[in-house]
């Protein structure tokens, strides 16, 4: 192992201080990477462009953020006693305590002074004569690492408004991915929302209670169930708290590490009439992602999918009073689950509200903004406060924004023409040393995201371990490897429904508009089954090289 100067506060001098590894992106993913890195004795520093730790609750600030996932399932299970001292207040935890959290994971675990804050990895060159990384960053720093682990996230790049017009507007505009860190005045303003996927259904009824006015754009809706959120649940903390690692364990046997209201559902067939809406039911009153598992084979037959966005439909024209509003609420355009499901708080209902508007711009597209708000190809809405909730560049939009290059000048997306080319969704094709935690051909979004972080870092560790053990200075993937990959995760999606539908899960290929389905969907289960058979056959599919083959 190479040296390490762990003074990294000191002022840049040449050479490149060289660590064993460089960790972009200090979220979920990176704060763990550094945690179990560092474990290993090996020398390590995160890279993060933003002020603070916290990755995606680090930016999206914007009201009624919170996670979809039960609280006990999305937080960390490395430490027994991290989980057991922190006690969550609700079911499913605000962004603000989300945050809180992660901060407290890195002064906990020492982590804050391992990173360097609004500093973002700005180029990374694999040279092979060192068998290193030489990497510059936003603040003009040289360093180099023997790995590169891209903790840089799915949906960290946002979209950024485009909209003819909007350089006029004399009101105030805000993302509600980059959410300010100040006070945004909201009560009394006439408050535009564009955008009605999970983070504009979790907006909406937030800024309806302090609008004089809201307008909802909305261009397509997407089904949303109720969260029924509420206060933490102290016999499931104290029995979830009482076996952390058997509840780690018990959770990656299951597809997504996302705890199932109903337990494991059986094929539609299975069930009786009578049993199939006392499911529907019991689900809708549980509230919660689970709403996608209530038949087996709702994701893969139409019949079964139609049979619950039939009960969610009724479900909407029940709550929304105004048929015409209850209509362009419900969902036609795609099954349910094939787009992320949105879980919500009163969603619905704030269509009943005196000071809401639903705009349809599906059906009336907005033209451009003017001076004073909104005009659509019909009408003009007046806005003092326009939020955009437009989404992200998924999955590759974080590779994409930096300047990453093999030996031969590829970057990590040169070839994903026809979708990501990758090994275990965990390393690109052509590139040594090189890690995408979470990445597509993993069973990333699709499954609960802190332990997807953890598997992945695992896995990285361990590999890193059996190469430090045999003197090995290189991995990659085999080229043979990532085909066949690419093959079972393609296999994998092959049946499902949401394969059709316009989704940012989805890569739909230029040429021939065949279609890539990007995660992993074959079940976190059976995903980390394969990493271990990994593990234990020696790495399989992966290249390694030794410092002495490269040597210039
Ligand atoms: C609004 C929202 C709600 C979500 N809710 C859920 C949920 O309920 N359940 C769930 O499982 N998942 C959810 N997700 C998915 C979410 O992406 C993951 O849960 C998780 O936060 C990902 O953590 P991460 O560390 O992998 O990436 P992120 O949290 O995205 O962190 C990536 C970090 O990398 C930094 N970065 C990017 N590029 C660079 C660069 N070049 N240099 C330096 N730093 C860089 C970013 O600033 C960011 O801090 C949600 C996502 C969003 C956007």
């Amino acid at each position: 192992m190479l040296i390490l100067d762990r003074n990294f506060m000191a002022p840049q001098t040449t050479p490149a201080r060289a660590y064993d590894v460089i960790v972009v992106g200090a979220g979920l993913g990176g704060l763990y990477a550094l945690h179990r890195f560092g474990q290993l004795g090996l020398s390590v520093l995160g890279l993060e462009q933003a002020a603070g730790v916290g990755g995606v609750w680090f930016h999206n600030r914007y009201p009624g953020a919170r996670v979809d996932v039960e609280s006990l399932d999305y937080c960390y299970y490395f430490s027994p006693e991290l989980y057991q001292g922190w006690t969550w207040t609700e079911r499913y935890a605000a962004q603000p305590e989300l945050l809180a959290y992660l901060n407290h994971v890195a002064d906990r675990f020492g982590l804050r002074e391992k990173i360097l804050f609004e500093t973002a990895l700005a180029r990374a060159q694999w040279r092979p004569e060192s068998n290193r990384y030489t990497v510059e960053t936003s603040t003009g720093q040289k360093l180099t690492c023997r790995f590169l682990v891209m903790a840089t996230g799915n949906l960290s790049a946002a979209r950024k408004p485009d909209f003819p017009g909007l350089d006029s507007f004399k009101g105030e505009w805000v993302q509600a991915s980059h959410w300010p860190d100040r006070q945004v005045e909201l009560a009394g303003r006439r408050i535009a929302v564009i955008g009605t996927g999970s983070t504009g259904v979790q907006l909406i009824p937030v800024l309806a209670e302090q609008a004089s006015h809201l307008t909802v754009f909305q261009r397509s809706p997407n089904f949303s169930v109720p969260a029924r959120n509420g206060k933490l649940d102290a016999a499931k903390f104290a029995a979830a708290a009482a076996d952390v690692p058997g509840r780690r364990a018990a959770l990656l046997q299951t597809r997504a590490a996302i705890s199932s209201n109903l337990g494991p559902p059986s094929p539609y067939a299975a069930y009786s009439p009578e049993e199939r809406q006392d499911r529907l039911e019991r689900q809708w009153a549980l509230g919660g992602q689970g709403m996608n598992r209530v038949f087996a084979d709702q994701g893969t037959d139409q019949k079964v999918n139609d049979a619950v966005a039939d009960f969610v439909r009724a479900k909407i024209r029940g709550i929304v009073k105004n048929p015409q509003t209850a209509e362009r609420l419900c969902p036609t355009d795609h099954p349910i689950g094939s787009r992320r499901l949105c879980v919500d708080t009163h969603y619905y209902a704030t269509y009943n509200r005196e000071n809401v508007t639903l705009a349809d711009i599906g059906a009336d597209p907005i033209a451009r903004i003017t001076e004073t708000g909104i005009q659509t190809a019909s009408t003009h809405y007046e806005a003092d406060l326009i939020v955009f909730a437009i989404g992200f560049h998924a999955f590759r939009g974080a590779l994409d924004q930096v300047d990453i290059r093999n030996e031969h000048g590829e970057t990590p997306t040169t070839n994903w023409n026809r979708g990501p080319r990758t090994l275990l969704g965990l390393m690109p094709e052509g590139f040594k040393n090189l890690f995408l935690l979470t990445g597509p051909g993993s069973p990333s979004v699709l499954a609960n995201m802190v332990i997807m972080n953890e598997e992945h870092v695992n896995f990285t560790a361990g590999l890193i371990a059996h190469m430090d053990a045999r003197g090995l200075a290189t991995v990659q993937p085999e080229p043979a490897a990532v085909t066949a990959w690419s093959a079972t995760v393609a296999e994998a999606a092959a049946k499902l429904l949401r394969l059709g539908v316009k989704n940012y899960m989805v890569h739909v290929n230029q040429d021939d508009g065949s279609r890539v389905f990007m995660p992993y969907v074959g079940g976190l289960d059976r995903y980390t089954e394969i990493c271990r058979e990994t593990e234990a056959a020696g790495y399989r599919g992966f290249a390694f090289g030794r410092a002495a083959e490269h040597a210039p």
